[in-house]
């Protein structure tokens, strides 16, 4: 058993902490396996984040999200077990997220949120003890100055519904731009330069720290990843890590579903009530050109294999659109393999899987090619055009056009399922045949 370095971190459940700051990375012997699996269930949780954020929750509703993710995914019996879990995981991430400047936002904004939401939900005792860890030079207000701003004070809790300041309230006097997000919420009381903060606000305080720190420690690891790691672990860690950030984190659809074949007969109906857009729209293809190049006949060919198409139907349904155009004799020397292949009855015998989101967004088709994710790279005209064909109405349509503006394609590919549906799809798209699964429910239900 492969295993990266040194002793486990905390064996005694008196010196945990229950919130880690990451100020440096530990000595830590960890299991290879253990490596990538931690990683994946922290990316579980910051993708939940992820999702939770770009769906416009409710901080309220965030801070449960975030508790009810890492209790399902982070959690373990032993206390000292979820905290080396918790660091392990933390530092595994920041290898795989320095890596480009797209990456290191992402991740520095979910681990941001990530730990605003869990010092949230630390006792108020437990909160101090985090603020004495970051070392912040900020002292509490005295009894004599506070008796002189207690009027101040209690005008502002008024004025954001918060209960008035009790005789032992404790405020902290901090430089008002040390906390933008108060500041511009007017949620603070401001005199001479100063920002007056409630304890139940340091939060925007630790925040601040919590982010400037993890964003520069991402710039170091990004030069010691270049300069050293990449090259040292390039046979053991770096093809792990590499993987990371665009790996699928749902269900494997590679075996036809459970409840059911699909007919060649019945996919040009399925084919219009339950497929994605992107399968939509190579189906579409498929038909009207007679041929799909090599990564729409992939894209395509291992998704329908996932929603049920037998091997026999496939090689029928291909020879049938591909022998229009070259020909029944060209069709099985040179296609008929591939599709064999597909479901491993070819080469290496391997069971090839269907494409996640997550790979169909990251390819890049070139001209004439009609796979990838139209919420992508269709222009903002014809994807206008094609989710108008699927169904989707005004007003649906701008707030699925808004979020590819902010290019969340998952989340306005999970609206286009909403407005087509009507019916709420909560845990968000991550693969085509999930999609197509929830749709054939959501109809079944409607049936
Ligand atoms: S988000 Fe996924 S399912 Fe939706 S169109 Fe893009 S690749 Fe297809």
């Amino acid at each position: 058993m492969q295993s990266v370095r040194a002793q486990r971190l905390h064996q005694n459940s008196d010196q945990i902490p229950s919130l880690p700051l990451y100020r440096s990375a530990p000595a830590l012997e960890v299991r290879l396996e253990d490596f990538e699996l931690f990683a994946i269930d922290r990316l579980r949780v910051l993708k939940a984040i992820s999702d939770g954020l770009s769906r416009g929750k409710k901080p309220n509703e965030m801070e449960n999200l975030v508790n009810d993710v890492w209790i399902a995914h982070m959690r373990h019996a032993q206390a000292s077990e979820s905290v080396n879990k918790d660091i392990i995981s933390h530092f595994v991430l920041r290898l795989v997220y320095c890596r480009t400047e797209d990456l290191r936002k992402w991740f520095l904004s979910m681990e941001t949120a990530l730990f605003r939401y869990r010092f949230m939900r630390l006792n108020s005792e437990d909160q101090k003890a985090q603020m004495a860890e970051f070392n912040l030079p900020y002292k509490s207000v005295g009894s004599a100055e506070y008796e002189g701003l207690k009027e101040k004070l209690g005008q502002v809790a008024r004025s954001i519904n918060q209960p008035l300041p009790s005789a032992d309230a404790i405020f902290y006097k901090v430089p008002f731009e040390e906390v933008p997000e108060l500041v511009a919420c007017r949620k603070v009381y401001i005199h001479k330069g100063y920002a007056y903060v409630a304890m139940n606000q340091v939060v925007s305080l630790v925040v601040t720290q919590f982010r400037s720190h993890l964003s520069k420690a991402l710039i170091l690891t990004n030069r010691k990843w270049t300069s050293t790691i990449r090259e040292q672990e390039k046979d053991r860690l770096a093809p792990i890590v590499e993987a990371l950030s665009t790996s699928y984190l749902g269900p494997d659809y590679s075996q036809p579903r459970e409840s059911g074949e699909i007919k060649i007969k019945d996919l040009d109906q399925i084919a219009k009530s339950s497929f994605p857009l992107c399968m939509r729209h190579l189906f579409e293809k498929l038909k009207e050109d007679h041929h799909l190049k090599h990564g729409g006949r992939m894209q395509l060919g291992l998704f329908l294999k996932g929603v049920g198409l037998k091997l026999e139907d496939a090689l029928a349904f291909w020879r049938a659109e591909f022998s229009q155009k070259v020909g029944a004799e060209r069709f099985e020397k040179e296609y008929a393999y591939s599709i064999r292949h597909n479901y491993g009855k070819e080469g290496k015998r391997t069971d090839y899987t269907p494409y996640s989101c997550q790979k169909i967004i990251s390819s890049t088709p070139s001209v004439g090619d009609h796979h990838g994710c139209p919420f992508r790279h269709f222009s903002d005209e014809n994807l206008r055009a094609a989710l108008s064909r699927m169904g989707v109405g005004a007003r649906a349509m701008e707030d699925v056009m808004d979020k590819v503006r902010n290019r969340h394609y998952q989340l306005a590919c999970t609206l286009t399922f909403e407005a087509v549906h009507s019916s709420s799809c909560d845990a968000g798209i991550n693969h085509p045949n999930q999609y197509f699964i929830d749709s054939q429910k959501s109809m079944q239900s409607k049936s």
